[in-house]
């Protein structure tokens, strides 16, 4: 193959090169230990070292405030569709969510398990192609919290401000945008991410939440579904999923190394803004969503006729452009465009769209 591969996936998805290069040079024998970090004892003092300084790295990366706990867990952002109502509903019998694709109907369907939902927003009536100005929410004052999804990795629609809600806690999943840019922790109750887009392997779960928050489940709450325990036990209630923190602890010092957030937030920008403009001014491709709501990270695009697809796709394939079919659900093309996506993937597949679109137009 002549050209370099770039992986689109939406998930589990590209990691920055250096990091795999690192994970190998380490892989048998991690600096000299003379062991694996997946042979290691999560106890012993090398791991505690590499997740003490993830941890680190991390609260750096976001400025996380030191009444906010950071938690390594499991289970996947579907868990806490569940763990966020089981735990900060706090006696109370609703909570309110913001319906804006298909990742926040699943976190709705997972908390009537729990309680009483109310939709706050939603934004069926244009199909699902915005986030609805927080001027047309409905809220109720007894809600026990507003959960949203920062980021619908499906439909590609992405917020464009953090909600003001006062004193009711602003629970958002931020699986496909978490460090993407800079986010200001203090404005949110708790946010949570999986790992496998923008933080390192599949099987690790980033919890963010605030301290005052803790401490309310239920009594029949699971042991391991209690965020106040594994605050208490600083993640370790059991086994972590100890080489997915590892190698996430890689991906914070790489970002940190590039410059951290704010840098991250430009190359982003930039990355998006060619892509889209490109679908923009193709007059072939199209891309549903409001321009202020377009995702930073998934941009789904169709072409004039579902029949090209297949050739689309064979010839990105021969290009070295991988994973760019859409989800199952929707159909058409995606092309997750997450943190370590280089720019240079991102101009190689902006050229071959435009090649692509003058061969067919
Ligand atoms: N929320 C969002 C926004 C997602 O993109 C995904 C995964 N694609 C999930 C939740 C579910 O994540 P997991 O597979 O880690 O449970």
């Amino acid at each position: 193959m002549n050209h370099p591969i770039y992986n689109f996936s939406a998930g589990p998805a590209v990691l920055p090169h250096s990091v795999l290069e690192q994970v190998q040079a380490d892989l048998v024998n991690w600096q000299g230990s003379g062991m694996s970090v997946m042979e290691m004892s999560h106890r012993g003092p090398e791991f505690m070292g590499i997740m003490a300084e993830a941890e680190q790295d991390l609260r750096d990366l976001l400025a996380i405030p030191v009444n906010y706990k950071v938690l390594f867990l499991q289970g996947g952002a579907t868990l806490q569709f569940a763990m966020v109502p089981l735990n900060l509903l706090r006696g109370k019998t609703k909570a309110s969510y913001v319906q804006t694709g298909v990742w926040s109907k699943k976190a709705i369907s997972e908390a009537r398990r729990f309680c009483t939902v109310e939709i706050a927003a939603s934004n069926e009536d244009r199909h699902g192609s915005y986030v609805p100005a927080q001027s047309t929410w409905q809220v109720s004052p007894d809600t026990a919290y507003v959960h949203i999804a920062g980021n619908e990795t499906i439909g590609g629609v992405e917020y464009d401000f953090v909600p003001e809600l006062g004193d009711i806690p602003l629970v958002s999943d931020a699986s496909s945008h978490i460090l993407s840019k800079p986010m200001d922790v203090s404005r949110f109750g708790l946010i949570y991410a999986g790992a496998q887009k923008n933080v390192g392997p599949a099987g690790l779960t980033l919890v963010i939440v605030r301290e005052d928050l803790l401490g309310h489940a239920p009594a029949h709450t699971p042991t391991m579904l209690d965020y106040a325990i594994q605050a208490k036990d600083d993640s370790m209630h059991n086994t972590p999923p100890t080489f997915a923190i590892y190698v996430a602890g890689l991906v914070f010092k790489w970002l940190k190394a590039l410059g951290g957030l704010e840098k991250m937030a430009e190359i982003n920008a930039r990355k998006a803004q060619r892509l889209y403009d490109l679908i923009d001014s193709s007059g072939f491709y199209r891309n549903p969503v409001e321009v202020r709501n377009r995702s930073r990270m998934n941009v789904p695009f169709t072409l004039p006729d579902p029949a090209l697809d297949e050739a689309f796709l064979k010839g990105a394939k021969a290009h070295g452009l991988l994973q760019l079919k859409g989800h199952r659900s929707v159909g058409g093309m995606r092309a997750s465009i997450y943190n370590a996506m280089p720019e240079a993937g991102v101009a190689a597949l902006a050229d071959y769209m435009a090649a692509f679109a003058r061969s067919h137009s």
